[in-house]
């Protein structure tokens, strides 16, 4: 928080100054709340938190940041009492998605960043108790200082994102746990009406709140996920233990023909097979897009990517058009082994290039590392460095792929990444596809002629993270400085929703950009909705909007 004295209401840009009536007597009660600096008004910082990865037209007020459950209650009476729209994040990093850029066209944000400390911990029932604040990394160091056993799951996100803000968006990552918000206990929510709620156990006084989600009765938990219904001021996150034993294994799809018989398979596998296992398919234009920027000389300037600079990359990193990795979490060797053997009879023969590495393979080879360094220049430790117990995404180390998002850029990427500031354009499409072979092919189709009628590449991950849908994680990366490219970006990106949605291919997220996309209910859920935000938000003050227009 800047230091620097706020300044008077009525010196406020007109901009700011023409939000609702009750702007002015708002901010003097939340500056009388949380202290002066807690409450920003400076056009840098609001032109700041206005600016996603895409174009938005939203105004941001203000900026609030309470540091306890009190000061949310309080920030939320001020905002109902004056009409002041607030739209909630813990750290704001939703990238793709519309960051921290408000779902009303002006609101001030509530920002839950100082709310970070990680109030329960148990090794031995594997959770943890957050408030909105605490990041990836925050948890991940945390769980290395108690020298624990216990891993979270961590995205291709950023690794200071907030764990409360990316599962309230049932964000999905790696490894055990990845549908995040299957695998939380009671929650904590402040309603805009005043009221504090637990879900679950937690409105009793009982040991077994963190440790079941549903409780006894309707479970509320659910309510408060992709809603705004309420603010979220306590989670309880269950972490998987380490697995005594895991391999990963990689491989590639030479020939995408192929694809729809091993999407097949991976669904059986995903059914039947090995219980911990995880499978993940990137598209040529995903990994390329990780390990280095647009070839704009190779390209000759020209976009989307010319096939023959496509041809030259793949060769360049030994990439192939699809490009499955997964792990195979084991409760011993032994096991390890079975499963390993299961995975490989089903993928043989349908894949090029398998290749497994187990923690033994790791170990012989981190022991063997600089002599065949020195010998042959070829850097074992690197290539099996996913078993490093300490720094392995597969085991709970936050690392991501945020670099992605500077594809389009014609600058270095900074040291310091942040994409909203730094002019990328991200925009996630993210359908849930039935596991089939041929409704997935179905989708890339979809996805692969409508970004390439509007001159982007199409960059296609396919996480298989249930047995039942594959989640098809779609970017549209471009640069948000080359004039055009936001209206076209988001062009495609309408494009590309409304021909996956007549396919019945729905979002299993939604951003700014997508908000208004779905096709209109079959039946009275809008008015179930406009019940709930009546009841829970009479003065409709809470992120209205992103999900239910
Ligand atoms: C290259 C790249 C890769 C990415 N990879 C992944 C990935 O693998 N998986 C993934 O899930 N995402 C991914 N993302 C998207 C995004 O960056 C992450 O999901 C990120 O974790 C979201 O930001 P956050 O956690 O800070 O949440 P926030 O921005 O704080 O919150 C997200 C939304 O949740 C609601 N909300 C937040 N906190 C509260 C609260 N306390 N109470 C009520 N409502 C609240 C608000 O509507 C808010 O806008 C990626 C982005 C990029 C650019």
């Amino acid at each position: 928080m800047s230091n620097t004295e706020p300044p008077a209401i009525d010196e406020l840009p007109a901009r700011h100054a023409d939000g609702p009536p009750g702007l002015a007597p708002a901010l003097a009660a939340w500056r009388d709340l949380l202290g002066a600096n807690y409450v920003r008004t400076e056009p840098s910082a609001l032109q700041a938190a206005a600016t996603a990865t895409f174009a938005t037209s939203q105004r941001v007020l203000a900026i609030v940041a309470p540091a306890s459950r009190a000061e949310v209650l309080g920030c939320l009476a001020i905002a109902s009492a004056h009409g002041v729209p607030l739209y909630p994040v813990s750290r704001g990093r939703n990238w793709g998605y519309g960051s921290r850029v408000p779902s009303q066209p002006a609101a001030a944000i509530l920002d839950l960043a100082r709310m970070n400390r990680i109030v329960d911990y148990d090794e031995r029932l594997a959770y943890v108790t957050v408030e909105p604040g605490v990041t990836f990394q925050q948890l991940h160091d945390f769980l290395a200082r108690e020298r624990s056993e216990l891993m979270l799951n961590v995205t291709g996100g950023p690794v200071d994102g907030s764990l409360i803000g990316n599962i309230l968006e049932r964000g999905i990552g790696l490894g055990p746990h990845a549908e995040r918000a299957q695998h939380i206990g009671a929650c904590e929510v402040v309603l805009p009406t005043g009221e504090l709620i637990h879900t679950g156990y937690g409105r009793f006084d009982t040991p077994l709140a963190p440790l079941s989600g549903a409780g006894v009765g309707p479970q509320l938990a659910g309510l408060f996920q992709q809603s705004s219904y309420g603010v979220v001021t306590q989670m309880t996150v269950w972490l998987a233990r380490k697995p005594a034993y895991f391999h990963t294994f990689y491989y590639q799809v030479r020939r995408p023909e192929r694809l729809p018989a091993l999407i097949d398979t991976l669904q059986e596998l995903r059914l039947a097979g090995p219980p911990g296992a995880h499978y993940s398919l990137w598209n040529d234009y995903k990994v390329i897009s990780t390990l280095q920027q647009y070839p704009w000389e190779a390209a000759g300037g020209r976009t989307p990517l010319p096939d023959a600079t496509l041809a030259q990359l793949r060769q360049r990193w030994g990439v192939a058009p699809w490009n499955g990795y997964g792990a195979i979490y084991s409760c011993s060797a032994r096991h390890g082994r079975a499963e390993r053997a299961l995975v490989a009879q089903a993928l043989r023969g349908q894949v090029d290039d398998l290749r497994f590495v187990s923690d033994t393979t790791a170990w012989a080879a981190r022991a063997l590392a600089r002599p065949l360094l020195w010998l042959t220049g070829y850097d074992i430790a690197r290539a099996t460095r996913s078993h490093d117990r300490a720094a392995s995404p597969w085991l709970g180390a936050p690392g991501g792929n945020v670099a992605s998002a500077y594809w389009r850029k014609r600058a270095p990427i900074p040291a310091s990444m942040d994409p909203d500031a730094d002019g990328c354009g991200v925009i996630w499409c993210s359908p849930c596809v039935p596991f089939t072979g041929s409704h997935v092919a179905a989708a890339i189709e979809i996805a692969t002629r409508v970004i390439g009628a509007h001159g982007f590449e199409p960059n296609i991950a396919l996480v298989c993270v249930t047995p039942r849908v594959v989640h098809a994680i779609i970017a549209i990366l471009f640069d948000r400085a080359a004039p055009g490219e936001d209206e076209r970006a988001l062009e495609c990106h309408g494009a590309l929703l409304r021909a996956l949605a007549e396919r019945g291919y729905l979002p299993y997220r939604l951003g700014l950009q997508s908000a208004g996309g779905l096709p209109p209910p079959t039946d009275d859920d809008a008015r179930l909705h406009a019940a709930l935000r009546r009841a829970l938000d009479p003065n409709n003050i809470l992120g209205p909007g992103k999900y239910s227009p």
